[in-house]
């Protein structure tokens, strides 16, 4: 049986305590609903010298804000699913819905959606599997077991929420000891494999806006795994479009999820739906820009070329779907 080791847990009931704490302990994590740090604890994948406590923290909650909504980090993703949120918002609950199982989204929480580690088959696993081979890259040895030869790690960004999120637009606030930063939530993630978020020490993300948009628009998730019932995506695309009053689409954001240490934006199909009415002519080459846009590897479930092609598909359902909620 895998144990979790022993590690000494503050449990502050403020924001600020949290962040002083974190601040005055460099060595420190922080565990939120821990459904993915504590399989990683056991597996002996990260080494906190202590944790930090997000669930006594006042977190949680969904607000409008007048023109955005805010969601808390806290706010369980069983809370989210929930959520009766209005036009294109209403991807978010249905993303959530499609993470993991009820259990695990009952304590899974936002923040720790976003800020999920990276996966890869050659190292989601206990310490003794991983002992016959060498250390790899995102373990702090010199090698790649999924690309050999390769420079660096292609660990897979998995989160269901991300690529639904930045499809939208959303920011984030993020908190340290010493000040705050608002960002766009793409520019949390770093692209590495490895460093897959770009968090300072002893920040902590807070809170995320989603702006309500003004005009008729519509927004869709969609993903491929191999259990329906549980399990991380092996694909994913999201879509968000914006149709002006003639009918055509006046702005597009289009991300792939899991093809990449990042939730992938393709630009190159976002501009070709720009302007268009998602004809069929125009879906087809923005498909095709999707399928060269994601470069998988054989980190996760499926192969590459599965998941290359059917990143095509996912994205062809979802800007369908997005379009006709406009
Ligand atoms: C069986 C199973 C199936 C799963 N399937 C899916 C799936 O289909 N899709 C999916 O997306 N995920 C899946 N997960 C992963 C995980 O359950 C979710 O991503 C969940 O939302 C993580 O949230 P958490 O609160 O439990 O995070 P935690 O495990 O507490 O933390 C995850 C990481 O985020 C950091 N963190 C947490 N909150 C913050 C914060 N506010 N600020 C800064 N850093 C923070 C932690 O330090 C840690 O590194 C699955 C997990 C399991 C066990
Ligand atoms: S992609 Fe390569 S370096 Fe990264 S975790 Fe997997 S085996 Fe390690």
């Amino acid at each position: 049986m895998l144990r979790v080791p022993h590690v000494t847990l503050h449990r502050p009931n403020a924001l600020d305590l949290a962040l002083e704490t974190l601040a005055a302990e460099p060595g420190a994590g922080v565990i939120a609903g821990g459904t993915d740090l504590v399989p990683a604890l056991k597996y002996g994948l990260c080494r906190p010298e202590a944790l930090v406590a997000l669930s006594g923290l006042p977190l949680g909650g969904i607000e409008p804000t007048g023109s955005a909504w805010r969601l808390g980090a806290g706010t369980t993703l069983w809370k989210l699913e929930r959520w009766a949120a209005p036009g294109a918002l209403g991807v978010v609950p249905r993303a959530a819905a499609l993470v993991a199982v009820p259990p695990v989204r009952s304590r899974a929480t936002l923040g720790g959606n976003l800020c999920l580690d990276t996966r890869c088959g050659f190292l989601n696993q206990t310490a003794f599997w991983r002992s016959g081979r060498p250390a790899c890259f995102k373990a702090g040895g010199e090698v790649c077991h999924v690309v050999p030869g390769g420079a660096k790690c292609h660990a897979c960004h998995q989160s269901d929420l991300a690529p639904a999120l930045v499809a939208l637009g959303a920011t984030v606030l993020l908190r340290t000891a010493r000040g705050e930063r608002i960002l766009p939530l793409e520019d949390l993630y770093t692209g590495r494999g490895d460093v897959p978020l770009g968090l300072h020490p002893g920040e902590l993300l807070c809170s995320v806006e989603i702006p309500t948009p003004g005009v008729p628009s519509g927004a869709a998730y969609q993903k491929l795994r191999v259990r329906r019932g549980m399990d991380f995506p092996a694909v994913s695309a999201a879509v968000y479009v914006e149709q002006d009053p003639a009918g055509v689409c006046r702005g597009a954001r289009v991300v792939l999820g899991a093809v990449a240490s990042l939730p992938l934006r393709v630009p190159e199909a976002e501009a070709l739906l720009e302007g268009s009415t998602l004809e069929p002519a125009v879906l087809d080459a923005a498909a095709a820009a999707c399928v060269a846009a994601a470069r998988p590897v054989k980190n996760v479930d499926l192969t590459p070329a599965y998941r290359k092609k059917m990143a095509g598909v996912l994205f062809r359902r979802a800007a369908r779907e997005a379009w006709e909620g406009c």
